[in-house]
């Protein structure tokens, strides 16, 4: 099977994160006919092993993502999902299809010192991320890993291009969720009753204020579901908070509970504050990015990109392991991701896996 035709099986059958029943079934019946050993990992996820020569211990992990998102599919292409309301809008897809390439080869050759570990990984788009239950089951404990390298689709990028940043590249994100429970009342009353909308509304004005070079932090949704003369008893507020640092992050939890208490002391109100971890920073090894850079010579263009406030469950990887998490242009005219209309250029796969290959090949 061809890495195209493999990524039209994938983008027929997308499935949600953490339902990818039949995609794992489908990524083990097609390495099985390669004669690549594989075994489930994080229930809907395949970890495919090759071992090459010398010291087995020293491993090389290759990651892809497989779920899809819950889109109705509008491309038109005659290969576009048969599963209604869900589709591969954000190039997992792809990125599947260029590790399933890169193996082939790998397999074939067997011309590598080591280990390589294939990760097809599953549900990267919904918390807890299937990253950490990948981590969570330590499947390379015993192994030296050098490298964890994933790449994503970009349609800002053409094909020919990949993106590389040095260090922190994307950041971590977290969701917050705030209920400002008080004793509501007749607004003509206001000392009778704890003010829940006003002692919200401090909340959001304090929250943001911590807005600065190193955080993002935003308040998307307010329901204060009262009336002219009534204010309720809840008041129900989310939003989320970004950062590419690990000590702002950390002590950001701790402010908006601090924020939190000293509103309530005002008010009388009692707010609880629900921190919804997400994803770590992925932050790329400066060693690994210039490799990328190097070997890239010939086969792609590099665009040196600037760390973006979306986040990727890579970087759990890149928390315990040197990591490079890179894009690969699929041309402008793919569209936007997450849009009904994505449709990525194909012809990037096999420069996809080339580069990935390249990467994994030259790492000392
Ligand atoms: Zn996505
Ligand atoms: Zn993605």
């Amino acid at each position: 099977m061809t890495p195209i035709e493999f990524r039209r099986y994938i983008h027929r059958h997308p499935e949600l994160s953490f339902e990818e029943y039949q995609t794992a079934q489908f990524i083990e019946t097609a390495l099985a006919a390669e004669g690549i050993s594989c075994r489930r990992v994080a229930g809907t996820g395949v970890l495919a092993t090759i071992e090459g020569r010398g010291e087995k211990k020293r491993a090389v992990v290759l990651r892809a993502d497989i779920d899809a998102l819950p889109i109705t599919e509008a491309t038109g292409l005659d290969y576009s999902s048969e599963n209604e309301g869900v589709m591969h809008a954000c190039g997992h897809d792809v990125h599947a299809a260029i590790l399933f390439g890169a193996l082939q080869k790998l397999n074939a050759s067997r011309d590598f010192e080591g280990t390589i570990f294939a990760i097809f990984q599953p549900g990267e788009e919904c918390n807890p991320g299937g990253a950490s239950k990948v981590l969570a089951e330590k499947p390379f404990e015993g192994y030296d890993v050098v490298a964890v390298i994933g790449c994503h689709t970009d349609s800002t990028l053409e094909v020919g291009q990949i993106g590389v940043c040095n260090g922190a590249f994307m950041a971590s994100n977290d969701e917050l969720r705030f209920y400002v429970r008080g004793r509501g009342g007749h607004g003509a009353m206001r000392d009778k009753l704890n003010d829940t909308v006003s002692a919200a509304a401090t909340i959001v004005t304090k929250a943001t204020g911590l807005n600065s070079d190193t955080l993002v932090l935003s308040i998307g949704k307010v329901v204060a579901d009262g009336a002219t003369n009534i204010i309720p008893d809840l008041v129900y507020m989310e939003g989320t908070m970004r950062t590419f640092d690990k000590d702002v992050r950390e002590s950001t939890w701790k402010t908006l509970q601090d924020i939190a208490s000293k509103v309530d002391s005002i008010y009388g109100t009692t707010t609880d504050v629900d921190i919804n971890h997400g994803y770590p920073t992925v932050v790329n090894n400066i060693r690994l990015a210039d490799l990328a850079r190097s070997v890239a010579t010939g086969v792609c263009q590099v665009v040196e990109l600037e760390k973006r406030y979306t986040a990727e469950d890579f970087g759990f990887y890149t928390e315990q392991y040197p990591s490079l998490f890179y894009r690969l242009g699929v041309g402008t005219n793919a569209g936007r991701s997450h849009s009904s209309t994505f449709a990525p250029d194909e012809r990037a796969i096999e420069l996809g896996v080339e580069m990935m290959i390249k990467i994994a090949l030259t790492i000392k």
